[in-house]
């Protein structure tokens, strides 16, 4: 057995393992990254950036398949045809280079990279099994143990995973668009990856267990991405149990709200009902740490239940994204080098990469009024935003919420083509503490979409000048 020693371990090199092994590194505190699979984790593999890759190809595609019906403003495009094999291998090229960015900026700082299965031994010791062994070669022992283990897809019981039945990490890879695609769930991934398929020539059924589709947000912002998946001819059963497969294999069954079956045909059947941290099969339970349901506790610094041990990430629960991983890596690594971070932010973004697509920060009005606030609204649409017009995107809207008194800003909401840029401008006016008057008194760029923000700032003080 190959002993070695350090003082911090991070186990899972995704978005928050290696944020954290990076910023660990720059802090001259000497560390060791342990990673089963690829550098990047879910997020640069099988996650946000493959997921984008396929989403911005259906769309350009589309729009090539629209011109070619259509020449309103004077394109004209002949039977464009996609090439998916290619299109995966563009994919594939952009994970690449990415990945491989991490391992050099790992390097670079000066992070040692093993590549196995890590097993805990104890709170302080971890045994590794490089990939092609079958027993654990290296045992590195440290002082600060970092849990980065990230998450694993949910499984249906009546319809596990393999044949035609896939998660996202497949619908990623298809060689070639299948014919006839069925959906379970209308969330993130169910709707991301359902309208991609479908703009690049699926017959797409989507089937969701309650009346309405990405309930984590409010109806409005959904109602603009309900009219495009009607629109582009995907079929939605809301309310629908999920039976499993049909007697031949080759459809998914279902059931209304009445109990009445019906039977969806499907060559491949995405699941997508969420995803589940990752505390199986490399002896976590072990370790005895106190969890909330299914994910690690942790508190304000990410501290778990055991002195010097740390979680961060999907492992630590909702919310599952790749930008709370990261905050929550830089931070644990600035605490264990003597800095006193706590991990408050006054808001995390989440997009979702519907087209058209939505963004929120903060409290939307129901949170601000659950949370004891007095606070004003306003909307402005895109269909009032010149920029908008000239990307024919005139669907959606901006919207603000702000306390009533001293017209602090509490919360943002978006929905139309684009908008996961102005996420960035939403995050930080709310990180910033601004006032309306800030957002409305900054000169925006003209012409673009986020003059539409500044038009919803005024307008929530009752002067919008271009409504
Ligand atoms: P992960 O990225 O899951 O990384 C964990 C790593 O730990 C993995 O590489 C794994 O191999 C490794 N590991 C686990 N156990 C061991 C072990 N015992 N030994 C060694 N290594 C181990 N989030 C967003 O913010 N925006 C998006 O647009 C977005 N899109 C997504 C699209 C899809 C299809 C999916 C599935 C997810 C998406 N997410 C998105 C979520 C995002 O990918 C996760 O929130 C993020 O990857 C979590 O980071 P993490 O570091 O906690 O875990
Ligand atoms: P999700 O939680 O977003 O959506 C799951 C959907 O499945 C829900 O609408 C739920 O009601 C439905 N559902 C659950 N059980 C069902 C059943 N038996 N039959 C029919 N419907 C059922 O989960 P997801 O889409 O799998 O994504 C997992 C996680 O990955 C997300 O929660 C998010 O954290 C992350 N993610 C983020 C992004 C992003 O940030 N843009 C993109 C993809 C994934």
């Amino acid at each position: 057995m190959d002993i070695r020693n350090t003082t911090l371990i991070v186990i899972g090199g995704g978005p928050g393992g290696y944020v954290a092994a990076i910023r660990a590194g720059q802090l001259g505190i000497p560390t060791v990254l342990i990673e089963g699979e690829s550098l990047g984790g879910t997020c640069l593999n099988v996650g946000c950036i493959p997921s984008k890759a396929i989403i911005h190809a259906a769309t350009a595609f589309a729009e090539a398949t629209h011109w070619a019906g259509d020449s309103k403003i004077g394109i004209k495009v002949a039977n464009p045809s996609i090439d998916l094999a290619r299109t995966m291998k563009w994919k594939d090229g952009i994970v690449g280079r990415l990945t491989g960015g991490v391992g050099a900026l790992l390097k670079k700082n000066g992070v040692q990279v093993i590549k196995g299965r890590a097993t805990l031994v104890d709170g302080k010791t971890v045994n590794v099994t490089p990939a092609g062994a079958s027993e654990p070669t290296i045992r590195v022992a440290c002082e600060h143990l970092l849990l980065a283990a990230g998450s694993d897809a949910a499984e249906l019981p009546m319809m596990k995973f393999g044949g035609r039945v896939i998660s996202s990490t497949e619908a990623l890879a298809l060689a070639e668009v299948p014919k006839t695609l069925a959906v379970v769930g209308a969330g993130y991934i169910g709707l991301e990856l359902g309208m991609a398929y479908r703009k690049l020539g699926a017959e797409v059924h989507v089937v969701e267990a309650l009346d309405r589709i990405l309930p984590a947000y409010d109806e409005e912002l959904t109602k603009p991405v309900l009219a495009a998946i009607n629109g582009l001819g995907i079929k939605l059963h809301l309310g629908h149990a999920v039976h499993g497969l049909n007697d031949l294999g080759d459809a998914l069954h279902v059931k209304n709200a009445a109990g009445e079956s019906v039977h969806l045909p499907a060559d491949k059947i995405l699941v997508a009902v969420g995803r589940k941290p990752h505390t199986a099969g490399w002896g976590l339970e072990s370790l005895m740490l106190d969890m909330a349901g299914r994910a690690v506790k942790v508190d304000g610094q990410c501290r778990t239940s055991m002195r010097n041990v740390w979680a961060i990430g999907d492992l630590t629960g909702e919310p599952m994204l790749a930008h709370r991983a990261m905050a929550q890596g830089e931070m644990v690594a600035e605490i264990i080098s003597g800095k006193n971070r706590h991990f408050a932010p006054a808001a995390i973004p989440a997009v979702c990469f519907t087209d058209p697509e939505i963004v929120v920060v903060g409290l939307n009005a129901a949170e601000a009024a659950a949370a004891g606030h007095e606070a004003i609204t306003a909307m402005f649409p895109f269909a009032a935003n010149g920029r908008a017009m000239t990307l024919e995107s005139t669907d959606g809207f901006v919207r603000v919420v702000a306390r009533k008194d001293n017209h602090l800003v509490l919360g943002w909401q978006a929905v139309g083509k684009g908008v996961s840029e102005l996420a960035a401008a939403f995050s930080q006016s709310i990180e910033m503490g601004a006032r309306l008057e800030d957002v409305g008194h900054t000169i925006h760029a003209h012409p673009t979409l986020g003059e539409a923000v500044q038009e919803a700032a005024l307008r929530a003080l009752g002067h919008a000048l271009h409504i």
